[in-house]
């Protein structure tokens, strides 16, 4: 998928940016992920599972779905199926009926039984800990590869999807609109420990405050450093409004203690 660029920003945003060295984006962006930390301390995969099978197939199922729907089928799917073995001899009929409320569960389906049969012909039913044989497996690109890596064996992994790819341009972290120039520029600005609960974090910024369409600015915490701060309502009452999400008190209360941008 490419990423759309960036919106516009202020001529004032893009002064100040225009003089930013790289160690100062480096500064901006390490302060922000402290921020995003603050914020969103419940950060965590929203998909679950208890292995790295069940997290491989509850991913492939997120696509075009929401995590509260694939949560939804899962328990049913993974007591149904518990090897790479049982999905790669799979009745599709009977599997199609699971995944039918994720939507495209017939090419779900078909990811599902090859994903078990490549393990089974592959990597003896195991799951690969490693990126470079996990994106060969059907239904698996690298965002899939990823949040399986961080999530499900601890190794440290950028997931770039849709939320992730909006706010690092809203927040010019970089221009890049190819999802893998993205991993490796982040990559290279956060330390390599912290890039899987920064993922995380970042996509509940996207999911709670800086929506697509209306980002709650006004109680937004990383206001200071955000040179889009002003592309949704800057006004505090309003803004506040928007936020979403169990933590809205907390939320509006760190934007009011960080304060909004000097104008
Ligand atoms: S200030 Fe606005 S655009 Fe920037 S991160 Fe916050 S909500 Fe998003």
């Amino acid at each position: 998928m490419v990423a759309k660029a960036a919106a516009p920003i202020s001529a004032k945003a893009a002064r100040k940016l225009a003089a930013e060295t790289p160690l100062g984006l480096k500064r901006r962006v390490r302060r922000m992920a402290r921020l995003l930390a603050e914020a969103h301390p419940d950060a965590h995969c929203e998909l679950n599972h208890s292995n790295p099978l069940e997290l491989s197939v509850a991913t492939i199922l997120s696509a075009q779905s929401t995590d509260k729907l694939v949560n939804e089928v899962t328990p049913k799917l993974f007591a149904r199926y518990r090897t790479a073995a049982d999905y790669a001899g799979a009745d599709r009929a009977e599997l199609e009926d699971l995944l039918r409320p994720t939507g495209f569960f017939r090419n779900k389906t078909d990811s599902l039984i090859k994903l078990g049969q490549a393990l089974v012909e592959r990597f003896d039913g195991e799951v690969p800990k490693r990126i470079e044989y996990l994106v060969t497996l059907p239904g698996i690109g690298r965002k899939t590869a990823n949040v399986i890596l961080g999530n499900a064996f601890g190794v440290p992994g950028i997931t770039v999807d849709t939320h992730f790819q909006r706010l690092v341009h809203r927040w010019r972290w970089t221009d890049e609109t190819d999802p893998v120039k993205i991993e490796s520029v982040v990559g290279q600005l956060v330390a390599r420990r912290d890039w899987t609960m920064l993922s995380h974090r970042v996509i509940f910024h996207g999911r709670r405050v800086c929506h697509a369409r209306k980002p709650a600015c006004g109680a937004c915490t990383l206001a200071r450093d955000c040179p889009s701060y002003g592309v949704g309502p800057t006004d505090p009452a309003v803004a506040a409004g928007l936020l979403k999400g169990p933590r809205v008190a907390e939320l509006a209360e760190l934007a009011e203690l960080a304060g909004a941008p000097v104008p």
